[in-house]
């Protein structure tokens, strides 16, 4: 079913795509017990696409016993971690086999250009299961150095059940920075998918369970933030809350779990990060072309863009202008175009917003470099052009706040000392990065700015082997790497007297 003929279109092959729009229960389908629904529109036609279960409190009630259940029993929780290893590795298989249909589901969802979904997303979900799944296996416990008349073993036992809560702008890739470690470590979970976008998540857990993990241990609910969200992060044996999205939403989760059962917390949030460049970085093209992904690529709806350009005074025109090259080939398009490299913005309300944010450059006196038009309006979607401003003050809104969209802020500043102090007065710390050929320059920077990852001569480089997440207040905890399993664990001494 994988094999795409060539001669068949992705928008020939939407016409037909089948799927499901409840959520996923102790392995089975399920309207909402109310029988309610929300639509989901397509961002780059903005017609339906589906009425969805919108799950509420009766739903996530339903699906934290069919998790808390299969978790007591152990068919997960106790299984060698060889075995649950096998398990997932067929998992990410079937999402392989079934990543054509699933990339056209999130580009249709979504917006994202179909190419991003196929080479991005969907490979990108079944690396990081294979990841944790062939990470299990080999971690160890500890034993403690006490003295000789005791043994006192050092364990990490699965938490129980997670709620897992997540946004739209990568559906399934940032669920799945949360499931895969929360099944690996052989924990129950309930996730909660974006309403705007939830309809790749619910076909996940089929394939769980076509993998072999037993119902009930991944369940999927649908449904709004302040219903289905809220529920599942007050729910009193819910224990652990994995949270991405904004950092208002995250501040009200901290709140849920004071309120509730003291549930744990790992919160990735939103960020605005400096991407830094320095006039002795000789590779003007490079760092250009860097730059325009930082804030282009995912239609600039990514919690790492590099949202606020820093650049030496000297080079300023000199970088622009080639930012400005890169950006010609990055103009919104069809996303089930392969050859588009730039979406629909996911939804109205967000496109209005980002055409606020330009509107509040505009007033505060910032100079719009290119772009800032709502294009491709005769589709009846919501498309917005690469947008740069320049003369942006470190104090003005659109340096300050997150757009979550395609529009870059250039400051400019004369030393690095400065470039550090403009890179750290915000309130986030999620990314950064400093280009210079200087090592010391590019060492000291590193260590100045206060953020989860600094990266240098580069911008957004990935592995699985490292930790990403943020200071301050993009967030607490740390996706990806083994540090992930700490945040789905709790850590239990043994004492055991030998004397
Ligand atoms: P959001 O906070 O609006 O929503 C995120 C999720 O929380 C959704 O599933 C939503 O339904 C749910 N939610 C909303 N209100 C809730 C409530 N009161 N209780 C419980 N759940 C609730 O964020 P968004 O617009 O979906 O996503 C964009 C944000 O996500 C940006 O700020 C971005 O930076 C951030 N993000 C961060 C990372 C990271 O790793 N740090 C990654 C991706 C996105």
């Amino acid at each position: 079913m994988n094999a795409k003929p060539n001669s068949i279109s992705w928008q020939e092959r939407s016409r037909t795509l089948q799927f499901r729009t409840q959520a996923f229960i102790a392995g089975r389908y399920a309207d909402a017990a109310s029988g309610a629904t929300f639509d989901c529109l397509n961002p780059a036609t903005g017609k339906l696409l589906a009425r969805v279960a919108s799950g509420d409190q009766e739903d996530i009630n339903r699906a934290v016993s069919s998790a808390r259940a299969v978790f007591r029993e152990g068919s997960w929780a106790n299984l060698p971690p060889a075995e649950r290893k096998r398990i997932l590795l067929r998992f990410a298989d079937l999402i392989v086999a079934h990543g054509d249909e699933l990339a056209l589901l999130e580009t249709l969802d979504m917006g994202k250009p179909i190419n991003d979904s196929l080479k991005v997303d969907i490979p990108g979900t079944a690396r990081c299961i294979r990841w944790y799944a062939e990470a299990i296996d080999k971690v160890y416990d500890q034993v403690a150095p006490t003295g000789h008349d005791a043994l006192a073993l050092i364990t990490r036992e699965p938490m129980g059940v997670v709620g897992a809560i997540v946004p739209w702008n990568f559906p399934l890739l940032m669920a799945a920075w949360k499931f895969a470690p929360i099944l690996a470590a052989g924990n129950s979970l309930v996730l909660k998918p974006s309403e705007k976008s939830p309809l790749t998540a619910i076909k996940v857990a089929e394939l769980a369970v076509e993998a072999g993990i037993p119902p009930g241990v991944l369940n999927v609910v649908p449904g709004l933030g302040q219903t289905a969200g809220k529920a599942l992060a007050l729910h009193m044996d819910v224990d652990c809350i994995a949270f991405t999205g904004s950092t208002a939403t995250g501040k009200q989760i901290m709140q849920y779990a004071g309120q509730s059962n003291l549930k744990r917390l790992s919160l990735e949030c939103g960020g605005k990060s400096p991407n830094i460049v320095m006039a002795d970085y000789p590779d003007l093209d490079r760092a250009a072309k860097a730059a325009a992904f930082a804030i282009f690529f995912n239609q600039g709806e990514m919690c790492s863009a590099g949202s606020r350009l820093l650049v030496q005074e000297s080079i300023k025109d000199a970088l622009l202008e080639k930012i400005q090259a890169v950006s010609r080939k990055m103009q919104p398009g069809d996303p089930l175009d392969p050859a588009t490299r730039l979406g629909a913005i996911v939804d109205e309300t967000q496109m209005k917003r980002v055409l606020g944010y330009i509107d509040s450059g505009r007033n505060d006196g910032a100079e719009l470099r290119f772009g800032g038009r709502r294009v491709r309006e005769d589709s009846g979607g919501y498309f917005i052009e690469p947008t740069v401003f320049e003369a942006v003050k470190p104090s003005m809104t659109i340096a300050r706040e997150e757009i979550f969209g395609p529009v870059l802020s250039a400051i400019t500043f004369k030393t690095i000392e400065e470039a550090i102090e403009i890179a750290n007065d915000v309130i986030y710390g999620l990314a950064a990065a400093v280009w210079t050929r200087d090592v010391t320059t590019a060492h000291r920077t590193a260590r100045a700015l206060r953020s989860g990852t600094v990266y240098i001569n580069c911008y957004d480089a990935d592995d699985l082997t490292v930790p990403f997440g943020g200071y301050k207040q993009s967030g607490i905890g740390r996706d990806k790497s083994l540090h992930a399993l700490e945040k789905y664990t709790e850590m239990k001494t043994t004492w055991i007297d030998l004397s």
